[in-house]
């Protein structure tokens, strides 16, 4: 028999909705947090890489306007030959100077160096024993002719403020060069444009660069003149027109995108820190294993709760009705109502095989009873009524005679010397002849008497509706049977018999005491007679 308390069905459901549970934790779990760690990293770089491309252009505006302004008045004949001219004669160089710097809030300073020393420029006094030829704007431009020089960082001497010259040579008709003509912008302007927050990414910045790695441009001015290699000490190599690298700055990880701006010579490089780009996805895939780890449990809750209910309670229901029955305590049934199904079907065909027992046993109990009602009522040996029926029989026969004036008799008889047939022949041969006496007995009378074996060798006849007369010719009757059977003992049996009439007034003890007066008296004569 299995133990129930071991095994317990609601106790592996739920170990199974905890595999469930599990499963669907780790395959939706490592899945969603996969793709949604991947899909959000691609969306961030995409993020910074617009924002690239974004102040490139803005830096690609900014300084090709400046440029096509350089490149304009380096191709003005005017003052191109300024250096031939006193001051005086270059006022009208000085108001377009002047012009330019005010339809631009970009432009700072626009203003022409010669060979010769001399500075033309709007609302400047050069200090004392400046000289254009040895400034950084002036050696630009020398290095770089014939084309424009490329966008330079230097300090102002007066006012110590960054700039940005774009420069270029002057040439005179002859091939000469006569000076450099330049405008500034300041670098404070474009690097507050470039350091400004992007809304998703705080440390998101830009900051822009030479194609040969020198940080020109940067909101933090201890950057400048520092090479991108040097200062973030990597080897990357940023003449390509577009890239993607990764550096770690006073161990901070960052992430950096940069475009070349091929017009001007500088790369536009924005970098972000990493951490700022992970840690949100990592705090979105915290959130989606969280989801994911409620909607499990509640998945295995709810699937558990369903088959505890569809299974469980029946089984258990079952289990409750199977044990009542083999303790024989079925009552009236349980008022549970089976579900519809292979549980319910169980339930029914054991309903219907307890059924089937109680009827066997019912039967065997009846046919027990029965039994019992026959031994309780017949002598083993003769099969004939017990003096127990008889006695039954007699108060019923007294009552109906009492009630409907009905004569009937009773007739005794006793088998003679039968002491000595049990002495000469044995107790089993003596048994043999009463067992062939109430045979012969039973043979003789009509089926409406009823013959008794009242003790040992002693017989009683109730005869009922059956007077004096009828009960003398039936004793007659069987005393001549017997006397005249063969017993196959080399002796003859013979009985004596006594009988009696009765109607109505006697009760029985009364009546049996007159039947065995006449067969005492009948043993009295000489026996083998029958006195009535
Ligand atoms: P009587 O003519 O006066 O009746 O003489 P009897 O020898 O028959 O004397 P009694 O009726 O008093 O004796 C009955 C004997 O029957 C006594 C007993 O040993 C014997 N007996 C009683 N029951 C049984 C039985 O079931 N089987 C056998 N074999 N003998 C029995
Ligand atoms: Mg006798």
């Amino acid at each position: 028999m299995v133990n129930s308390s071991k095994i317990s069905i609601n106790k592996e459901l739920f170990k199974s909705s905890i595999v469930l549970s599990c499963a669907i934790i780790l395959i939706f779990g490592i899945l969603l947090s996969t793709i949604l760690y991947y899909s959000e990293l691609a969306n961030a770089q995409a993020l910074v890489r617009q924002r690239n491309q974004t102040d490139s252009c803005f830096i690609d505006g900014y300084f090709t306007k400046i440029h096509n302004a350089v490149e304009f008045l380096s191709s003005n004949t005017q003052i191109r030959n300024a250096i031939a001219f006193d001051q005086a004669d270059n006022t009208e160089i000085l108001t377009l100077y002047k012009s330019l710097q005010l339809s631009d809030p970009d432009i700072n300073y626009v203003y022409s160096g010669y060979n010769n020393g001399s500075l033309l420029i709007n609302d400047y006094t050069p200090p004392a024993g400046f000289n254009s030829v040895v400034r950084p704007w002036y050696k630009a431009a020398m290095a770089a002719q014939p084309d424009i020089s490329d966008g330079i960082p230097y300090q102002d001497i007066i006012d110590k403020q960054w700039l940005v010259s774009i420069s270029r040579v002057l040439t005179a008709t002859n091939g000469t060069i006569n000076g450099v003509v330049a405008i500034d912008s300041s670098i404070d302007t474009v690097a507050n444009i470039l350091k400004k927050q992007d809304g998703r990414y705080k440390s998101s910045h830009s900051f822009a660069a030479k194609i040969d790695g020198e940080i020109i441009i940067h909101h933090d001015k201890n950057h400048l003149s520092h090479t991108v290699t040097s200062r973030f000490n990597t080897n990357i190599d940023l003449n390509q027109p577009e890239g993607k690298f990764t550096v770690s700055f006073n161990g901070v990880d960052k992430l950096a995108y940069y475009t070349r701006i091929d017009k001007i010579g500088w790369v536009i490089v924005t970098m972000v820190d990493k951490k700022e780009i992970i840690q949100p996805i990592i705090n979105k895939i915290v959130l989606t294993i969280s989801a994911i780890v409620g909607v499990a449990i509640l998945l295995g809750w709810v699937l558990s709760a369903n088959l505890s209910k569809r299974i469980v309670t029946p089984l258990e229901e079952l289990k409750q009705r199977v044990g009542d029955i083999l303790a024989d305590n079925r009552g009236n049934g349980s008022t549970y109502i089976y579900p519809n199904n292979e549980i319910g079907a169980i339930a029914a065909d054991i309903e219907q095989l307890a059924d089937n027992e109680l009827h066997d046993k019912n039967l065997k109990l009846q046919n027990i009873n029965q039994e019992l009602e026959l031994l309780s009522t017949t002598d083993q040996l003769t099969s004939l009524f017990n003096r127990r029926k008889m006695d039954m029989e007699l108060e019923k026969e007294l009552a109906r005679s009492q009630r409907y004036q009905l004569t009937f008799s009773l007739i005794m008889f006793d088998i003679d010397r039968f002491k000595n047939i049990n002495d000469s022949y044995g107790h089993q041969a003596g048994d043999k002849v009463l067992e062939e006496v109430a045979t012969l007995t039973h043979a003789t009378l009509r089926s409406t008497d009823i013959v008794s074996r009242w003790g040992g060798d002693e017989f009683l006849i109730l005869c009922p509706e059956t007077t004096l007369n009828g009960a003398k010719a039936l004793a007659e009757n069987l005393h001549a049977a017997i006397g005249n059977n063969n017993f196959a003992l080399d002796t003859n049996v013979t009985i004596s018999v006594g009988g009696c009439e009765f109607c109505g007034q006697k009760d029985v003890e009364e009546m049996l005491k007159q039947v065995d007066k006449k067969l005492y008296a009948a043993k009295q004569q000489g026996r083998n007679l029958v006195v009535v």
